[in-house]
C-alpha cells in the first residue's frame, strides 16, 4: 500500500502542479472529502444519520445531519448504509517482531530486515481499520524514520507513537530489544538516549515478564529510588512514561513513582491476579491510564495461567468503573496469535465476555488515543480531529462483529482501502 487513492476527481495537487508547472490558487492545493454515511459512532455516542463528514487537508472540519448536499470541489465517497468509527487505536504494539518468530533472535537481525518487517506490519494493521499504533518496544530506534514518512505522507500509512527499546535490566523482561540498563545512572542515561532519538514515549519493564525466559513477573525490575529517578528525568525533558507491569508491588511503585501510564497491569501476586482496590484508587486519581493487553489462551494452558487470562477483561472492567483510563490493546507480535491486525477479534474477544459495546469501542478509540497522549487529534469524529475513519456494516454498538470486517479506511482525509 503505497499510494492512497483519491476518491474520484480531484484538484491539482501541489506536486502535480509543478510538474506540470500550471498555476494553481491556494484554493486548488486544499484537498477536501466529504464522506456519506448512514451513522457514525464519534468515539463516544453514537449519531443516527444520515450523516455527512467533511474534511479539509487531513482534518476534519465539519459534521452535517441535515442533509445538507456536500460543498462544491470535494470528492464524494458515499458509503450508503455502512457506519462510521474514528480509525482505530493499538495502543500496544510491537511492529519488528514476527509474530511466528523467535523474539530473542531480534536482537542479532539486520536493521534493514526488521523495518521492512515492520512497515509490512504496519500496512496490516492499517488494512484491518488500525489507523493510530503505539509500538512499546521494537529493537533501536529506526521507527522514527518510518513515523515522520506516514507523517508527512511521504507513503501511506498508519500514525506511529514509538518508544524505542524498553528499558529493562541485563535478562530481564525484553532483553533482547538492546534496551538494557542497571544502574540508576545508566537507566537515567537511557532516559537522556530516548529524548534524543525523538520517542514519544519512555517504555521501563517494571517487573519481570511472562514471556522472557529467566524473568520472573511477581518481582519489581529496579528500586523505586531508581523508578522515580526515572519519570522524573523522563518528565524533565517532556516525555510520558509507561511500564510494562505484572507484579502488584510493582505497580505500587509505579504509582508511588508517578508513572504516566501502566501496560498489562495484571495484579499478579502469590494469589493470582487479585485487583488491589486501595491502587487502583490511586491510578484513577492520579490519572494514571493502563493499556490492557488482551492475551487470550493458546492451545490448553496451565490452570494458574488460565486463571491470570481468565481475569483480564474482568479487571479491564473494574478499572473502567473505577475511572482509569483503559486502553484495549493487542501486545501485536509478541506469538503466533497476536498478528498485528488482531485488535478488532480482541475486541470481539473482549465484549464476549462481558463489556458493552459502548465500552469496548471507546476502549479503542478516543480512549485509547487518551491513553497514548493523542486524545486532542485521534479518536475521535469531531471537527478539528485528524481524518482518520473507518467504515462498517450495521451498528457495531449493538453487534460488535461488524468490527472484524471493515469495509473502508480513511487515513488523514485519503480513502486507503
Ligand atoms: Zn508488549
Amino acid at each position: 500500500m503505497q499510494t492512497g487513492q483519491r476518491a474520484g476527481a480531484v484538484g491539482a495537487s501541489s506536486s502535480n502542479a509543478k510538474d506540470r508547472t500550471i498555476r494553481v490558487s491556494e484554493e486548488d492545493l486544499v484537498h477536501r472529502l466529504a464522506i456519506r454515511a448512514a451513522g457514525l459512532f464519534d468515539g463516544q455516542e453514537f449519531l443516527a444519520g444520515p450523516v455527512l463528514v467533511m474534511s479539509e487537508n487531513g482534518s476534519i472540519v465539519d459534521i452535517d445531519c441535515s442533509g445538507a448536499h456536500p460543498p462544491e470541489h470535494a470528492d464524494m465517497l458515499d458509503l450508503r448504509d455502512l457506519t462510521l468509527l474514528p480509525g482505530l487505536v493499538d495502543a500496544h504494539t510491537h511492529l519488528s517482531w514476527e509474530p511466528q518468530g523467535n523474539p530473542e533472535e531480534l536482537l542479532f537481525e539486520d536493521g534493514e530486515r526488521l523495518l521492512a518487517r515492520a512497515r509490512l506490519h504496519a500496512g496490516q494493521a492499517l488494512s484491518a481499520g488500525i489507523t493510530t499504533l503505539r509500538d512499546l518496544g521494537s529493537r533501536g530506534f529506526d521507527l522514527a524514520g518510518l513515523r515522520e514518512d506516514y507523517r508527512r505522507g511521504r507513503v501511506v500509512g498508519p500514525e506511529l507513537l514509538i518508544s524505542g527499546p524498553p528499558i529493562t535490566r541485563s535478562k530481564g523482561h525484553g532483553w533482547f530489544l538492546g534496551g538494557v540498563a542497571d544502574s540508576l545512572d545508566q537507566v537515567i542515561a537511557a532516559v537522556a538516549e530516548r529524548a534524543r532519538r525523538g520517542v514519544d514515549w519512555v517504555k521501563v519493564m517494571a517487573t519481570g515478564g511472562f514471556t522472557t525466559q529467566g524473568s520472573d513477573p511477581a518481582r519489581p525490575n529496579y528500586d523505586l529510588e531508581t523508578m522515580r529517578a526515572l519519570v522524573r528525568s523522563a518528565h524533565a525533558r517532556g516525555l510520558p512514561v509507561t511500564a510494562h507491569a505484572h507484579a502488584t508491588s510493582g505497580i505500587a511503585d509505579l504509582v508511588e513513582a508517578g508513572v504516566d501510564g501502566i501496560e498489562h497491569c495484571t495484579f499478579y501476586t502469590s494469589r493470582g491476579a487479585v485487583l488491589d482496590a486501595t491502587l487502583v484508587e490511586a491510578m484513577a486519581e492520579q490519572g494514571i491510564r493502563a493499556g490492557i493487553t488482551l492475551a487470550r489462551p493458546q492451545g490448553v494452558p496451565e490452570p494458574w495461567i488460565q486463571d491470570i487470562l481468565d481475569r483480564v477483561v474482568p479487571h479491564a472492567g473494574e478499572l473502567m468503573r473505577a475511572g482509569v483510563r483503559v486502553a484495549l490493546c493487542t501486545d501485536a507480535g509478541i506469538n503466533p496469535a497476536r498478528p498485528h491486525d488482531v485488535l478488532p477479534a480482541d475486541l470481539v474477544y473482549a465484549a464476549d465476555r462481558g463489556l458493552s459495546g459502548r465500552q469496548v469501542l471507546a476502549a479503542a478509540t478516543s480512549v485509547a488515543a487518551e491513553v497514548c497522549g493523542v486524545g486532542h487529534r485521534k479518536g475521535r469524529i469531531a471537527p478539528g480531529y485528524d481524518a482518520d475513519l473507518i467504515a462498517v456494516s450495521g451498528n457495531p454498538l449493538h453487534d460488535i462483529r461488524a468490527i472484524l470486517e471493515v469495509r473502508a479506511v480513511v487515513r488523514a482525509g485519503l480513502l486507503v482501502r
